[in-house]
């Protein structure tokens, strides 16, 4: 009997697991990432076991003693993390908020769905009379808003590493990371017991994956409350089904959760509100399940919680001490302290509406922008106004908060760079030459990047050609710094095919490090991007010998070109833009050099009524080409020759009678370097253009 009703539990419980895929990922790895830690430090296993041991008699003697008379509401400092890349990762603020209002909700007993917990476990909700706030003071006592943003590439591997980025002394502080993967999980942390001591200084902390943080962006309700269950465990609860992260196993009914009130279970990943898989009705609502309809903590669980927080293991009792509100700021009405925004885009073209998002904390009552054209917006309800701009040009934007006490202004000078469409005139050949002071002096060219390091500038003490280029002296920026420079728009309307040519110089430090060069196109203005060409410092970046001097190229040899053709009909309008992309992973200084952006038509001029067709094969070509030309009637006096992107003429390939018919020409690379060519074919008054690159 007992055997059939374990294999009758299996079945349910196997066919549940639909459920849990369709949830992406488990709820929660927290005992797999306790065991990760065992392997990695197998002697902490009998500490850790030793401060379980002492927890548990602390736990015992405080539900025995204490629990009846503690009706105090205890208070805990949070702050957040959130570890992105710049994409969906980088949850906002008010996904955070909401994360935030979800779990002071279910630990206050305010959730609505209260009403459904089935009949016999109604007498249990618990009020764990716990609230949590996002802390207005830092470690230091700087304002903050509870909201630390770190960019990093650790965002993928949710470890300690990640942690290590941004951490807050747990003492002080509930840290929570927010990121793209939590392990495999939804979420996992560590039990007091498993990061007591030094060693848990570094590892304490929820991680959380973004999808499953609050209910709103990139999360969703059914996902919301990874949070509650994580916090959970971060007092001290177990699964209902004991320490591990395997639910549906019939061993399990051994294993108990260290709560009266919360009947042995083997785990629910599906919402059997009829289970009875230890022989009597399971909590399959409690938030300790996996169940994803948590609704609940027992009174049992409110005791277990209540009294690690009065425990000394892993600093619990340390936070919602008096002087660690004071000095997290949690106490304080709400700080306005900083002032700051910023726009869903800083490049782009007249009439393009630029969205811009206000950063200030803590809570504002009036915002007063001035955009530097001459509008100013004063309102109470203007913390992410849009603004166009109708001329071209750099503007200054101003925001100035108060919350009627205090106010502050930030200024961020030529903040937004606005191009009308068609502004750079085609062919476009930019060698810098012109330019006495600045990149952007005469609108063709902004440089934008992370605030505080090195970006694009212009640099006058060398070029590929002539005296001047642009730079990057990316010797001593941080890694994961990104510059971009972002050319004004040009008209390509009737275009066939686009090319941009451009040569640059870089070399890595003596140890060879991933650093990326990105081309990217527009079609919009700069409103939205495609990658188009990436060189990498494991391939074709670097130019020159590594060195950890500051590099300056020093002769053409050490510079590279190369030629990018763009033939997708889409780019081909009034609005094209080329922006450089640069992500520093710690290699030394770029120099970029003679960017030309041209079109065919640009180039050539009408066919010539003699031609019927010409090509040269192969193109790109790494040996010799052949020019095929077919001629409708013989031209007397004809001429072909090769010249450079740069329209320097560099030979005569052939002068004379060019006779109806097909003709062939070998063209030889010689000792021509990579990059783009021409070859232009003449009949003495006319001439067309035919594009050649040689790559080696
Ligand atoms: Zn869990």
């Amino acid at each position: 009997m007992i055997r059939l009703l374990i294999l009758s539990i299996l079945i349910s419980l196997s066919s549940s697991f639909v459920s849990i895929n369709a949830q992406d990922v488990p709820k929660c790895r927290t005992y797999d990432a306790i065991d990760m830690l065992l392997l990695q430090y197998p002697h902490l296993r009998e500490q850790m076991e030793h401060n379980e041991t002492e927890l548990d008699e602390f736990t015992a003697d405080y539900a025995a003693n204490r629990a009846g008379g503690d009706d105090e509401i205890y208070l805990i400092p949070v702050v957040f993390h959130v570890i992105h890349e710049g994409g969906v990762e980088n949850i906002s603020d008010d996904q955070v908020y909401d994360a935030m209002r979800i779990l002071n909700r279910d630990f206050r007993l305010e959730n609505e769905d209260l009403a459904d917990v089935v009949e016999e476990f109604s007498d249990l909700p618990a009020d764990i009379k716990i609230e949590f706030k996002l802390a207005q003071r830092d470690p230091n006592g700087n304002c903050t808003n509870g909201i630390v943003r770190i960019e990093s590439e650790l965002t993928n591997e949710g470890g300690s590493d990640m942690k290590s980025l941004s951490i807050w002394p747990r003492d002080s502080y509930l840290n929570v990371w927010v990121c793209a993967d939590a392990g495999g999980a939804a979420g996992y942390t560590y039990v007091p017991s498993s990061v007591n001591g030094n060693f848990g200084l570094s590892n304490d902390g929820i991680v959380l994956l973004h999808t499953y943080t609050g209910s709103i962006g990139t999360s969703s309700e059914n996902r919301s409350r990874t949070l509650t269950h994580e916090v959970g465990h971060w007092i001290n609860l177990r699964h209902l089904w004991g320490g591990t992260n395997q639910p549906a196993l019939a061993e399990n009914c051994d294993v108990d959760d260290g709560v009266a009130d919360t009947p042995n279970s083997v785990g629910w990943t599906s919402c059997a509100l009829s289970g009875e898989s230890c022989g009597s009705l399971d909590n399959v609502q409690n938030y300790m399940e996996y169940s994803y309809c948590s609704k609940m903590f027992t009174q049992g669980q409110k005791v277990r919680m209540r009294a690690s927080l009065n425990s000394n293991i892993a600093d619990r009792f340390e936070l919602w001490q008096e002087d660690n509100l004071a000095a997290t700021g949690i106490l304080e009405e709400s700080i306005l302290c900083f002032a700051d925004f910023t726009s869903d885009k800083q490049s782009t073209c007249t009439g393009s509406e630029i969205a811009f998002e206000d950063l200030s904390f803590n809570e504002p009552s009036e915002w007063t922008w001035d955009f530097g054209d001459g509008t100013v917006l004063i309102g109470q309800d203007l913390s992410n106004p849009i603004h166009s701009y109708s001329e071209a040009g750099n503007y200054t934007v101003t925001l100035t908060v108060t919350d009627g006490e205090e106010t502050i202004t930030v200024e961020k000078d030529g903040f937004v760079s606005i191009s009308a469409s068609d502004f750079i005139a085609t062919p476009f050949e930019e060698s810098f030459e012109n330019l006495e002071n600045e990149v952007n002096e005469e609108l063709k060219w902004v440089a934008q990047g992370d605030e505080g390091t090195e970006n694009w500038k212009l640099y006058d003490n060398t070029g590929y050609s002539g005296e001047q280029c642009v730079r990057i002296r990316n010797n001593a920026n941080l890694i994961d710094d990104e510059d971009d420079l972002i050319s004004s728009s040009m008209d390509f309307t009737g275009a066939n095919e686009i090319v941009i040519s451009y040569k640059w110089a870089f070399v890595t430090k003596n140890e060879a490090t991933d650093d990326r060069l990105r081309i990217y196109i527009s079609n919009d203005c700069g409103n939205t991007w495609q990658q188009k060409k990436i060189h990498r410092g494991f391939t074709d970046l670097p130019t020159a010998e590594a060195s950890n001097f500051q590099f300056v190229p020093d002769s053409q040899d050490e510079w590279s070109e190369y030629a990018l053709i763009i033939d997708n009909e889409e780019f081909f309008g009034p609005s094209f833009k080329v922006r450089f992309n640069f992500t520093n992973y710690g290699g030394n200084n770029l120099y970029l050099d003679d960017i030309n952006i041209s079109s065919a038509n640009d180039l050539s001029t009408a066919e010539l009524s003699a031609f019927s067709s010409s090509s040269i094969f192969p193109n790109p070509s790494n040996g010799s080409a052949t020019l095929a030309l077919s001629l409708i009637q013989t031209i007397e006096s004809g001429r072909i020759s090769l010249w450079d992107s740069q329209g320097k003429m560099i030979k005569n390939i052939y002068s004379g009678s060019l006779s109806q018919g097909n003709r062939q020409f070998q063209l030889d690379h010689g000792d021509l370097s990579e990059g783009l060519y021409f070859i232009r074919i003449e009949d003495g008054q006319q001439g067309i253009l035919k594009k050649w690159i040689i790559s080696k």
